[in-house]
């Protein structure tokens, strides 16, 4: 059966081309090719961070790790950070992101849980019943801020954010 999540990601797909960019970086960095040319690898920003979700990822670069938490948008990383490959706008858009719930959700297979929606601050998450017996989630991309809160919390790991930028 064809749903809101569904259309959401396949208006998305249609409209972009995936990028090589698959890591989450730091947010509001200009761009992947500007973060590996200058980012030193010192650690500065994995320790700046409240949430703890930076970690060191197998290139020696930074990454966000959303199984450890939420992005809260603090900056604090980008003050740690001596390089310049940030944007100077931070009302846009950290980074280029979509949400998805996959099939193995359990509110999708019958089993109630709205975890996600329970964390999602710019509710970008919604649950319908539509013509199901359990409320069916439904997502918002335009209301979605990537803070991955919802990624930790879903008990099946069915929460998902995807990096794309257009390619150049
Ligand atoms: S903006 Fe704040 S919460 Fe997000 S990765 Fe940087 S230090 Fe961590
Ligand atoms: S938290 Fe996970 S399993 Fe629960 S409704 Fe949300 S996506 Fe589905
Ligand atoms: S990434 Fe954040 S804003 Fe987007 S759906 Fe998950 S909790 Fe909501």
């Amino acid at each position: 059966m064809s749903t809101a999540v569904d259309q959401s990601k396949r208006n998305f797909l249609r409209g972009r081309k995936p990028s090589v960019v698959a890591k989450f970086r730091l947010p509001w960095i200009t761009s992947e090719s500007d973060f590996l040319k200058d980012c030193t690898q010192c650690g500065d920003c994995i320790s700046s961070c409240d949430e703890d979700i930076i970690v060191k990822g197998d290139d020696g670069f930074p990454t966000i790790d959303f199984n450890k938490g939420e992005c809260t948008f603090c900056t604090d990383c980008i003050s740690s950070c001596q390089q310049t490959f940030f944007k100077n706008d931070k009302t846009s858009a950290a980074w280029p992101s979509k949400f998805n719930i996959k099939d193995d959700c359990l509110a999708k297979n019958k089993i109630y849980c709205q975890s996600c929606k329970d964390v999602c601050e710019p509710r970008a998450i919604t649950f319908s019943y539509l013509d199901s017996s359990i409320p069916q989630p439904l997502i918002d991309q335009d209301l979605c801020n990537g803070c991955g809160a919802c990624i930790q919390p879903c008990p099946s790991n069915s929460t998902e954010l995807f990096l794309f930028q257009e390619l150049s």
